[in-house]
């Protein structure tokens, strides 16, 4: 499938739309789910146009691993959760739903399920405020 320059990532990429966002580079970005499966669920995506996993340049995969260990650390003091689960999925069988690959940074703590996966709009009031705690925690 030819990526799609459609999709909601390409369009926060371009600007055209807004996120909550954490942290930038030349070659990555990262911001608030806006149904998050949990608080403090972040996604990190390369700015390179690539669909999934097999369409990313080992160059631009690095770059977006490092974002991801980089915010994912930020992102676990910041909400103190005592475990982060980072997932990343491959193609709509997989459950993936936006075509723009990205890696979720999700905390995780004991006895509390995941909410289910991209349903239920969180306060956009909410989301900033994590967001404005996720990049005090990178500085
Ligand atoms: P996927 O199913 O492709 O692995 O994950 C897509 C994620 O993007 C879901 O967790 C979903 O909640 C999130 N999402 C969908 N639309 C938007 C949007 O417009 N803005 C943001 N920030 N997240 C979105």
């Amino acid at each position: 499938m030819a990526y799609d320059t459609g999709n909601v990532f390409a369009k926060i990429l371009r600007g055209e739309m807004p996120c909550h966002k954490v942290f930038e580079d030349e070659s990555t970005l990262a911001f608030m789910d806006i149904m998050p499966q949990a608080e403090g669920h972040t996604l990190v995506v390369p700015k390179a146009k690539a669909e999934d996993l097999f369409d990313l340049t080992p160059d631009a995969l690095a770059a977006t691993i490092a974002t991801t260990q980089k915010i994912a650390r930020a992102v676990k003091k910041a909400t103190e959760a005592p475990g982060i689960m980072i997932a990343q999925l491959n193609g709509a069988d997989a459950g993936q739903t936006v075509f723009h690959i990205h890696f979720h940074i999700i905390p995780r703590w004991s006895g509390i399920d995941l909410r289910l996966h991209a349903r239920g709009m969180e306060a956009p009031e909410k989301l900033a405020a994590m967001a404005e705690k996720i990049r005090a925690a990178i500085a």
